[in-house]
């Protein structure tokens, strides 16, 4: 009889360790292939784990190898693709591949569920089909509705998750059909959803001769290229997508869409939609678990051939993925800030590559790294350099603040222009880059200022709420008239989205404002619907933040004013300029998108600053070249590489011991192509009650920085100093606090 011998099973287990856990497979004579999940027995507990390989050899003797207890799937949850990608995360961030693959799986698979759960259904019954809704709806008009929609639905019933979205409050009116036996419940195993394709019903445009010409180049690679497609605001980036979409879905292949957070509105699915054809799977953060995975089962099931997605979603499983858009490049919530600090940009970068398969990055402004990637060839730029549709671009216009007072924050120039848009029925934007009220509460007397307890920060006035809050640690305190210190009467400093609202209210009553920032659309749904307003052009003022510089079109829109520009302009990071252009240029062309000229005021009290000649003559192009220049000559980013190691405790020196000690192993390794700064105090050193320290590390060698810290963070791991604090590994960080 010849004997089998099993394998070795290589598995990821979610522990912050840098490192695979040997097992063998269960007793239960399962494989447990790679990509199925398992459960494993682990110090006292049972914790869930991926097999990532299997192999002929441990490094522990084999009778200390403890098997399996269990196989969760019958065939492999994740491809080889799959766990690909997650292996090149974890070896580029240095990350724990354990927690890598719980960053990748949906909630429910990491808690064990299966991938097909039992879900809830109700259903009609044939005495409910027989009642007569109308004669119910008289005297139960809820239950009347729920009857309704199962009648539509059929035998198969609705979910419960879904009916919870169609109908909220649901249960009572269900309750009540249950007991007259009208409905039924059951539970079902969850299936591969439908395709849910339908004829587009909207036609494509005929492309203009750039982006013709930028389709034409793009669709010449085969296999993997890297393209930038960098057009201004409006000149039609999104058809572009949209054709090579189509092809892609013609031959049968899977898109992957990413775009930023605040970019995933219904305008954007209905527009997919509409020209597509196809019912996109759609993931983002605010899906309840049973949505993610159903999203996440339909793309890996290739029944959604268009997944579209914020930043988790590059993880998707696509088996038959043929291209990839990144829509925003620039922006920064491809970035994940915590736990696995990875851009979703670059790894979508590394997955076409893996595919071989095109991907496009769109922007109006790009990232100097994009930029840097297109001078040397590892991308091809594609320029769309005017609006689709004969659209002009906006023309720019300074208000000099120490020339001109402002009332309320508004220059009488920009309250005039206001007025002139508004009288020749256009709309207008008012875009300032901060939340609350005023910034802070200032003591004219003693000049005391209202101070966060637990962070090196002011608290931000919230006058509608009467609170103070602290924006980083979400301390709240209530907001007192009288001063804390001396008792005299103290009152709000600068201005704020609330503020600012409150003075366009004064000053033109006759006009409906609509403010528009993270406090106003708190609630669910409460910014798609605001946008919408504002789109069918139901507003006149528009007052907002960040949320109303992405991607949005008012047709109406002809007037943007920036009211506090210089924030940014003698900013400490080394990124300052290149993001004020950014943030500028992105609200910039909301205005004018159709047939009148829009027009852009800023306010500055600096109009000599060489950036606003730039930026006004030369466009986003001209800060960017010479920003470019800039960073090659002072050796910053994307002319060397960094990574920051950021460690936070309750005593600050515990934050610099552990940081000292990281900078000791490094120096011992043989590191000629990197630098060690600090460690420092974070530039925000205490944070909800802890001390923030950092260390960063830049090299001009890609390679080098990596070969450290594959040797460093294993060590860091087993290193006691580390039990006193939070640490962590940041590579390619976009915020150096
Ligand atoms: P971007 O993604 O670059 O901001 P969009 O693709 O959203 O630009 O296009 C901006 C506007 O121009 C949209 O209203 C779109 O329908 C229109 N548009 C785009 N391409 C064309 C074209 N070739 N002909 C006419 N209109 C176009
Ligand atoms: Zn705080
Ligand atoms: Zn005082």
């Amino acid at each position: 009889m010849t004997q089998i011998e099993a394998p070795i099973l290589k598995v990821a287990v979610n522990v912050p360790l840098s490192r695979e856990f040997d097992y063998l497979p269960p007793a239960d004579g399962s494989v447990a292939a790679p990509g199925c999940r398992v459960l494993v027995p682990f110090g006292r507990r049972q914790q869930l784990g991926v097999v990532m390989s299997h192999a002929s050899c441990s490094d522990i003797p084999l009778n200390k190898i403890r098997p399996c207890a269990s196989t969760l799937d019958d065939s492999p949850l994740l491809s080889a693709d799959d766990l690909w990608l997650i292996r090149f995360a974890s070896d580029y961030y240095h990350h724990p591949i354990g927690e890598v693959v719980a960053a990748a799986l949906p909630a429910l698979l990491r808690q064990a569920r299966s991938l097909h759960p039992l879900l809830t259904r109700v259903a009609i019954t044939d005495a409910g089909a027989a009642t007569d809704s109308q004669a119910l709806a008289v005297r139960a008009p809820r239950q009347a509705e729920l009857l309704d929609l199962l009648h539509d639905a059929g035998g198969n019933g609705i979910e419960t998750g879904s009916l919870a979205e169609q109908m909220p409050g649901w249960r009572r009116a269900a309750k009540a059909l249950l007991e007259k036996g009208f409905v039924c419940r059951f539970e079902a195993r969850a299936d591969e959803p439908e395709s849910g394709d339908h004829e587009p019903t909207q036609s494509a445009h005929v492309l203009n001769k750039h982006q013709q010409a930028a389709l034409d180049t793009i669709r010449s690679s085969a296999g993997f290229g890297a393209f930038l497609l960098d057009g201004v605001t409006g000149s039609g980036k999104t058809e572009v997508y949209l054709q090579l979409a189509q092809e892609a879905l013609d031959n049968e292949q899977q898109v992957l869409m990413l775009v930023p957070e605040i970019g995933l509105t219904p305008q954007l699915v209905g527009r997919l939609q509409a020209r597509l054809g196809v019912q996109p799977a759609i993931l983002h953060s605010n899906l309840t678990d049973s949505q993610r995975l159903q999203a996440w089962r339909a793309a890996r099931a290739g029944a959604a051939r268009l997944v579209v997605g914020t930043r988790s979603a590059v993880f998707t499983p696509l088996p038959d993925i043929g291209l990839i858009v990144i829509d925003e490049e620039h922006d920064h919530s491809f970035k994940q800030q915590e736990g696995l600090r990875y851009s979703a940009r670059d790894l979508a970068i590394a997955r076409a590559k893996h595919r071989d398969i095109p991907i496009v990055l769109g922007s109006a402004t790009p990232t100097l790294e994009i930029l840097q990637h297109c001078r040397t060839g590892t991308f091809r730029r594609v320029v769309l350099p005017e609006r689709a549709g004969g659209a002009k671009p906006p023309v720019y216009r300074l208000v000099d603040l120490s020339r001109e007072a402002t009332v309320d924050g508004l220059s009488e120039t920009l309250s005039r222009s206001i007025d002139e848009h508004l009288r020749s029925n256009g709309q207008v934007l008012i875009y300032l880059n901060r939340r609350g009220f005023a910034p802070t509460l200032i003591c004219a007397s003693c000049s005391q200022i209202a101070e966060c307890q637990r962070c090196d920060c002011r608290m931000t006035v919230h006058a509608h709420e009467r609170q103070l809050r602290c924006h980083h640690c979400g301390a709240v305190q209530p907001l007192d008239d009288k001063c804390s210190s001396c008792g005299s009467p103290v009152k709000p400093l600068g201005e704020g989205t609330q503020r600012l609202e409150e003075a366009l209210l004064g000053r033109f009553p006759d006009y409906r404002v609509q403010r528009i920032d993270s406090d106003s659309t708190q609630k669910k749904g409460a910014i798609d619907a605001a946008l919408a307003i504002a789109e069918q052009g139901d507003v006149d003022i528009l007052v907002g933040t960040q949320m109303l510089s992405k991607g949005h079109h008012f047709p109406k829109l002809s007037l943007v004013g920036i009211v506090n520009a210089d924030q940014g302009l003698f900013g400490s990071d080394f990124r300052s300029s290149e993001r004020l252009a950014q943030s500028i240029v992105q609200v910039a062309g909301r205005a004018g998108r159709e047939t009148r000229q829009g027009e852009v005021i800023i306010q500055t009290a600096f109009p000599e600053n060489p950036f606003w000649q730039q930026l006004i003559e030369g466009g986003y192009g001209r800060v960017s070249e010479d920003a470019l220049a800039e960073r090659e000559e002072t050796r910053w980013p994307p002319f060397t590489r960094l990574a920051l190691i950021r460690s936070a405790a309750h005593r600050q020196r515990d934050a610099h011991a552990f940081l000292d000690i990281a900078k000791q192993k490094i120096s011992s390794l043989e590191t000629t192509y990197l630098r060690a700064l600090g460690p420092v105090d974070a530039p925000m050193a205490r944070k909800a009650g802890r001390y923030h320290a950092q260390l960063l590390l830049q090299s001009s060698d890609r390679k080098s920085l990596h070969a450290v810290l594959r040797t460093l963070r294993p060590a860091l791991e087993s290193e006691p100093a580390a039990r006193k604090v939070r640490w962590s590994i940041d590579v390619d960080p976009i915020e150096l606090f």
